[in-house]
C-alpha cells in the first residue's frame, strides 16, 4: 500500500455502482455515513448493458437500463453521496473489527471503518461477433428480464445447467417455442430440473450443438446457425430471441483468500444478513447472490447492507 500520500478516512466506503451499490449509497448517506462510491470500470454496473427494464417496480412504462442507473446515481448523490469513477486494486481487511485499507486504482489508499461490496457478477458469454452485434436487440443474458418482448415468439437459448434450465422453462411460458442448446450429450442441470424441460412440450432440446453464428438482419436477430459436433451439419433456426445462459462469474478476484467465497466464488454472507466473514465488512447484489440476479434482489440486499453497517457503527460507538 501507498503510505507517502495523506490518507482519506470513511465511515463507509461502497465498492460497485450497480442497483446493490447504489441503494446501499441511498441508505448510508441519509443515515449520515457520508459514503463514498467507487464505481468501478462499468459505472452502472450490468444494467448499462441492457435496453429495456421492465420489472422494477415504480416505473410502471419501463425504462431503459442506463436511465434508471443515471437515476440511481442521482438519488444516491441526492442525499450526499459522493461517486467516484475508480476501480479497487487491492484490499487489506481488518479481521479483528478494526479499520479496513482499500487501495484505489493502485495509486490511493483509503481506509473505511465498514466497507460495503457490490461489485455484482459478469454473465459469460460465447464470444461471437454477432453476438455482441445483437447484445441488446435479440441477444440477452437474462430470460427474466427480456423473455416478455418474446411473447408468442420463437427464440433460441444455450446453456445446460439449472440456470438454463429455468430461464428455458420460463421462456416456455411466454414463447411458441424454445430451441435449448446442449453442447455435450447431456445436461449439467439437477434431473429434476432436466425433467421439467423435457417434460415442456414447447422445448425443443438439441444435444451436441454449438452456435455457429447469430444471424440478424441489421436491427434484430432473425436466426440462428447451429452446428451438430457429432454429424458436423449446419443447420438455421428461425429464432428473434436469443438467450445465453452458461453461467456468471463473480467480481470478486480482490477478495480470493480474504473473504469466505463459495466455489464459484460467490461472497458468503450469514444466513438472512449481509455481513461476511469479516466484521465492518458487508456483501450484497449479484456478488452474494447466485439464485435472483435481479436488479429489485440487488436493490433490496444493499439497503440491508447499509443499515447493517450504520448498526455496525452504532455498536461501536462511532
Ligand atoms: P453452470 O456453470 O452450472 O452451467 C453452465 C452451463 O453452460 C453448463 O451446462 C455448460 O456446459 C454450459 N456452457 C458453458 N460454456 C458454454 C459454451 N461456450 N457454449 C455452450 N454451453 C456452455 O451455471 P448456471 O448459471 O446454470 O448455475 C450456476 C450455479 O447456480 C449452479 O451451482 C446452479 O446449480 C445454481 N443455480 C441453482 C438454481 C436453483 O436451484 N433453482 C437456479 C439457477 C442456478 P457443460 O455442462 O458442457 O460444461
Amino acid at each position: 500500500m501507498n503510505t507517502t500520500q495523506e490518507i482519506e478516512h470513511l465511515a463507509c466506503l461502497i465498492i460497485g455502482s450497480g442497483p446493490a451499490g447504489y441503494t446501499a449509497a441511498i441508505y448510508a448517506a441519509r443515515a449520515d455515513l457520508k459514503p463514498v462510491v467507487y464505481t468501478g470500470i462499468v459505472p452502472g454496473g450490468q444494467l448499462t448493458q441492457t435496453t429495456e427494464v421492465d420489472n422494477f417496480p415504480g416505473y410502471p412504462n419501463g425504462i431503459t437500463g442506463p436511465v434508471m442507473m443515471e437515476d440511481l446515481r442521482a438519488q444516491a448523490e441526492r442525499f450526499g453521496t459522493e461517486v467516484r469513477f475508480g476501480y479497487v486494486t487491492k484490499v487489506d481487511f481488518s479481521t479483528s473489527g478494526g479499520v479496513h485499507t482499500v487501495e484505489i486504482d493502485a495509486v490511493k489508499t483509503v481506509t473505511a471503518d465498514t466497507v460495503i461490496i457490490a461489485t455484482g457478477a459478469t454473465a459469460k458469454w460465447l464470444g461471437l461477433p454477432s453476438e455482441e452485434k445483437y447484445n441488446g436487440f435479440g441477444v440477452s443474458a437474462c430470460a427474466v428480464c427480456d423473455g416478455f418482448f418474446f411473447k408468442g415468439q420463437d427464440v433460441a437459448i444455450v446453456g445446460a445447467g439449472d440456470t438454463a434450465a429455468e430461464e428455458a422453462t420460463y421462456l416456455a411460458k411466454l414463447c411458441k417455442t424454445v430451441h435449448m442448446f446442449v453442447r455435450r450429450d447431456e445436461f449439467r442441470a439437477s434431473k429434476a430440473m432436466v425433467n421439467r424441460v423435457l417434460n415442456t412440450p414447447n422445448i425443443v432440446v438439441y444435444f451436441n450443438t454449438e452456435t455457429e453464428e447469430i444471424l440478424g438482419d441489421g436491427q434484430g436477430v432473425t436466426g440462428v446457425r447451429v452446428i451438430d459436433t457429432k454429424s458436423q451439419e449446419s443447420q438455421v433456426i428461425d429464432v428473434t430471441g436469443f438467450f445465453v445462459a452458461i453461467g456468471h462469474k463473480p467480481n470478486t478476484e480482490l477478495f480470493q483468500g480474504v473473504l469466505d467465497m463459495d466455489e464459484t466464488g460467490y461472497l458468503i454472507t450469514q444466513p438472512n444478513v449481509t455481513a461476511t466473514n469479516i466484521p465492518g465488512v458487508f456483501a450484497c447484489g449479484d456478488v452474494q447472490d447466485h439464485v435472483y440476479r435481479q436488479a429489485i434482489t440487488a436493490a433490496g440486499t444493499g439497503c440491508m447492507a447499509a443499515l447493517e453497517a450504520e448498526r455496525y457503527l452504532a455498536s461501536k460507538g462511532e
